[in-house]
């Protein structure tokens, strides 16, 4: 793949005995945008879990620009540009401000300020309550100062775990709409997603069933599958 950022190739890993992942592989091109659909329980969370340093791979291996990542920390995969967006996003009890600021640990000192200032640009709803508890957001509110911390580490990637998750349509839109905005800015994304509005914005897909990856490959190749395309948009 040209330009490749990360891949992980075979991946195994769960919780104490219970093994979640039997074989996952799944790519992402600097630039590119891939949307990792699942059902619930299908193993997504733990995927992103296990790229990300959060859990050991018990077996398989992880690269990033090429470089084998797959014994290394998450604060070392952090500082080769991959930030990641939990379903919770955000420290509730921490101001805005102070939130920001933890995202931004990993950027280049005297990069940091200069990247917090151009997200309150980029997010006014945000600069306005700059002291304000995250926890006294809107749930939308709340996903975009997400959104905010993970970038304010300067990412060339960001891995995201269900953006959507308790959003009203209104806000899926609007994220939708910001991370397009800086999907055209050259930011690669990988989304854990349920909601298929997310593949309108999905240079390829993979998905997830049982801990294994059974399908890689563009939204029209998706939907040219009839099993997938019963599974995740509900035809019959
Ligand atoms: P969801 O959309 O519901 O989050 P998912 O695809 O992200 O689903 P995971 O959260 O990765 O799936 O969960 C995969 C499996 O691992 C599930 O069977 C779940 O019950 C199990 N699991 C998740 N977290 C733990 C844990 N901390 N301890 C034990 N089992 C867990």
């Amino acid at each position: 793949m040209a330009d490749e950022l990360l891949r992980a190739s075979g991946l195994e890993s769960g919780y104490g005995g219970v093994q979640v992942l039997w074989g996952a592989d799944i790519a992402v091109a600097a630039g590119e945008t891939v949307v990792l659909l699942g059902a619930n329980g299908a193993g997504k969370t733990t995927l992103l879990r296990v790229l990300m340093g959060l859990m050991p791979a018990w077996r398989g291996t992880i690269t990033l620009d090429g470089a084998a990542v797959t014994h290394e920390t998450t604060d070392q995969r952090v500082r080769r540009g991959v930030a990641y967006m939990s379903e919770l996003g955000v420290f509730p009890d921490m101001t805005i401000a102070d939130n920001l600021r933890i995202g931004s640990r990993f950027a280049p000192r005297a990069a940091r300020a200069a990247a917090i200032d151009a997200l309150y640009a980029r997010f006014p709803d945000l600069a306005g309550k700059r002291r304000s508890l995250a926890g006294s957001l809107s749930g939308g509110q709340r996903k975009m100062l997400g959104i905010a911390k993970a970038l304010a580490g300067r990412p060339r990637l960001l891995v995201m775990d269900e953006p959507s998750a308790g959003l009203s349509p209104l806000y899926v839109a609007e994220v939708l709409a910001v991370l397009g905005r800086f999907r055209a800015e050259g930011l690669a994304l990988l989304i854990a997603e349920q909601n298929v509005a997310f593949l309108d914005l999905a240079d390829r897909v993979c998905t997830l069933e049982r801990g294994r990856t059974v399908f890689t490959g563009t939204t029209a190749e998706l939907h040219a599958n009839d099993a997938l395309e019963r599974a995740y948009f509900g035809l019959t």
